[in-house]
């Protein structure tokens, strides 16, 4: 099959080219960066198109719309892909990892045939020899088992190159069991990774330029990893600790749920400066009846008294959230009371979805399932007020002087891009040597999605993250 490993002379692994084409959450896209780092030491050097490489990974999602299909539809692309290097005398590794390969392993290498590699995201340790053993069998290698600790004892001391901003994965797994989600039976049981070695890492990033890190777990703030002395840490104390490394400007973290919000995360909120005052915490229904279907553990009351000391604690907090619209058995009283919500909270961003059934979940065979049509309705309704929500927000930005961390060129010669402390792009005129620099910026525009800015003379009076305006109540 021509999957072997390649040696020159003095043993050294060959180049060899890797595409990986990441689909879903960050946590997908730091698990992409993990996987390109196992890969280095086998000479695989990552690549922007499937074309004339030596492997292809898939790495996927089960959250988003028609994932198998969106899978089986590229798979077929990759098979001709396949056949025209195999003819050419060359051949191609191709792997399908993520939450699609967790769940629908077996369907996968009976539907596609030529795929070598079937991965869960809990194996990606193991992947140089999968790649090893996919040279030598005659069918696919499967490996979807779930012990997360090992995956992150055996993952190597990589990920240092992420650039200015950095994801860090602190948590994986979810014990929650939501009715709509498939993570608890893709991603396993909670774990959270030891304290010492999330700092560890988190030297590593910012010794190799990051200045903004922003904590993955898919319940990153259930995190409750190992301290010292054999102490537990919760999030709260973890944030406190990072922020003390020299050169880390700034802290995010998601995806949260408002269960795990504790006091400590809370008073973190307060304390610690390098933490945005952006927060993304997932509400999914306003309505007490569609909350206790979707097993959510929380009332639309419940989530705004968190809301309610959040802001306590960092006045200048802005929230995004996700929300699905038509789970089974939302009628149009149920669905009132979400905008009702999204009315009282007022969002600066938010993701939205109507109701899909996931295979092997609770909802999926639940009975009242919602008429397309009307799930579509309520998603057009809720999507034009979380717009315009938005758009308030970032105009609400307009004439406040913000500290803007530039990230990388404009689009524009002379351009500058860089992050709000809201997690908004920021385009401004300066000097590219100011790239991993936090730089005063009055902010002159709003768009939908951005903002434009001034960059002020560095010696201008220090802005103050604390911005005089608090964010749309
Ligand atoms: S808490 Fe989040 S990850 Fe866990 S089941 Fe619910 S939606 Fe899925």
């Amino acid at each position: 099959m021509g999957l072997g490993l390649g040696m020159t002379a003095n043993g050294a692994a060959t180049r060899r080219r890797l595409f990986l084409r990441t689909w879903g959450c960050q946590m997908n896209v730091y698990d992409s960066g993990r996987m390109a780092d196992v890969l280095a030491p086998l000479g695989y050097a990552p690549v922007d198109a499937p074309e004339g490489a030596d492997m292809v990974i898939l790495n996927t999602c089960h959250i988003r719309e028609k994932a198998s299909e969106k899978l089986f539809s590229e798979l077929g692309r990759l098979r001709e892909m396949k056949r025209e290097r195999e003819a050419a005398g060359a051949g191609m590794v191709l792997a399908v990892a993520g939450c699609v390969a967790q769940a629908e392993g077996a369907e996968i290498t009976r539907r596609a045939p030529w795929v070598d590699i079937v991965l869960g995201p809990q194996t990606y340790h193991r992947l140089p020899e999968m790649v090893a053993r996919a040279s030598r069998a005659a069918g696919a290698v499967i490996e979807t088992e779930m012990p997360v600790e090992q995956k992150f004892d055996h993952l190597p001391e990589g990920a240092a190159s992420q650039g200015i901003t950095a994801f860090l994965t602190v948590q994986e797994g979810c014990d929650k069991f939501c009715s709509f989600c498939v993570v608890p039976y893709t991603r396993g049981a909670e774990y959270s990774r030891p304290a010492a070695a999330v700092l560890a890492e988190a030297r590593r990033l910012v010794a190799a330029g990051a200045r903004e890190i922003t904590l993955l777990g898919q319940n990153v703030n259930a995190y409750h990893g190992e301290g010292p002395g054999g102490r537990v840490w919760g999030l709260g104390r973890l944030l406190r600790a990072l922020a003390e490394i020299p050169d880390l400007l700034r802290l995010r973290y998601t995806t949260s749920h408002p269960r795990d919000m504790d006091e400590d995360l809370i008073a973190a909120h307060r304390d610690v400066p390098a933490l945005m005052p952006y927060l993304h915490l997932p509400v999914q229904s306003g309505s007490d009846r569609v909350l206790a279907a979707m097993n959510r553990g929380h009332t639309a009351a419940e989530f705004l008294a968190v809301v309610e000391r959040l802001r306590e604690a960092r006045p200048d907090l802005a929230l995004s959230s996700d929300f699905i619209t038509g789970h089974p058995g939302e009628t149009a009283a149920d669905f009132a009371q979400t905008m009702a919500l999204v009315e009282r909270v007022g969002f600066a961003g938010a993701y939205s979805f109507k109701y899909s059934p996931r295979p092997g979940t609770p909802a999926a065979g639940a009975p009242l399932q919602v008429p397309e049509a009307e799930k579509d309705a309520r998603l057009q309704a809720l999507q034009a007020l979380l717009r315009e929500q938005q758009e308030a927000f970032n105009r609400s930005r307009i004439g406040l002087t913000m500290p803007v961390l530039l990230t990388g060129p404009g689009r524009h010669p002379g351009q500058v891009a860089g992050r709000s402390p809201w997690l908004q792009p920021v385009h401004l005129l300066g000097p590219a040597a100011l790239i991993g620099r936090e730089v005063p910026v009055r902010i002159l525009a709003a768009h939908p999605n951005s903002l434009s800015g001034l960059l002020l003379a560095e010696d201008a009076p220090s802005p103050s993250l604390r911005a005089e305006e608090p964010a749309p109540a």
